[in-house]
């Protein structure tokens, strides 16, 4: 009998595209890289063309809105609701149907409304302990914004006090911290589960 190799499943590492226009990119393409992505740094809207997910890291959104230009907001815009995506902090901004403090553009990929700088300046920037599904796990906190709505159908997958501060709707997923500042890579794996399996596997 014939081998035939193409019919044996095989499992591939995803393509993962850490948006690299600015801020903490990094440190997301390392932490990927050590749960076995393949990584590329996108720089230019066409490299969206080949990549199975992508993480928009934190920066400052504003900045991002204003070096992405029009045509490369559609073009990610497009991307964010046909492929599983993580926005951190930043990108967690980017990826809000509506934003505050000040009014900005969203990219519409999950339905929550999120205010910016929302802790004020006195906890401008801290180191707290949060639940993700139920379990501690440390957060770096920014200058972080805030979720201050979550849409039907949109997962609460960590919680700060009382807040969202990890929720998944669909494929998108955003964390008002940052998770690659942590040693800890469960939200990361969270993430490639989700871009491997279409689910966050628990
Ligand atoms: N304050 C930033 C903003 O509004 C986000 C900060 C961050 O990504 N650490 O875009």
């Amino acid at each position: 009998m014939p081998t035939t190799n193409k019919q044996q499943p095989t499992t591939v590492s995803p393509t993962i595209g850490v948006l690299a226009l600015q801020g903490d990119f990094d440190a997301h393409r390392k932490r990927l890289e050590e749960l076995g992505a393949k990584v590329v740094l996108v720089k230019k809207p066409e490299q969206l063309d080949s990549i199975d997910g992508l993480v928009i890291p934190g920066g400052e959104s504003s900045t991002f809105l204003k070096l992405l230009g029009e045509a490369g907001f559609e073009k990610l815009k497009n991307f964010v609701h046909l492929k599983p995506t993580f926005g951190t902090c930043a990108g967690a901004i980017l990826l809000a149907k509506e934003v505050e403090n000040p009014k900005q553009l969203g990219l519409g990929a999950i339905d929550i409304d999120i205010r910016r700088n929302a802790y004020g300046r006195q906890i401008d920037s801290s180191i707290r302990e949060g639940l993700f599904r139920d379990a501690p796990i440390e957060m770096v906190f920014i200058r972080a914004p805030r979720i201050e709505r979550i849409g039907e159908g949109v997962e609460v997958l960590a919680t700060e006090s009382k807040d969202p501060v990890v929720v998944r709707h669909g494929k998108t997923m955003a964390a008002t911290f940052h998770p690659e500042l942590s040693a800890d890579p469960r939200i990361h794996k969270a993430f490639l589960d989700l871009v491997q399996n279409g689910n966050p596997v628990k």
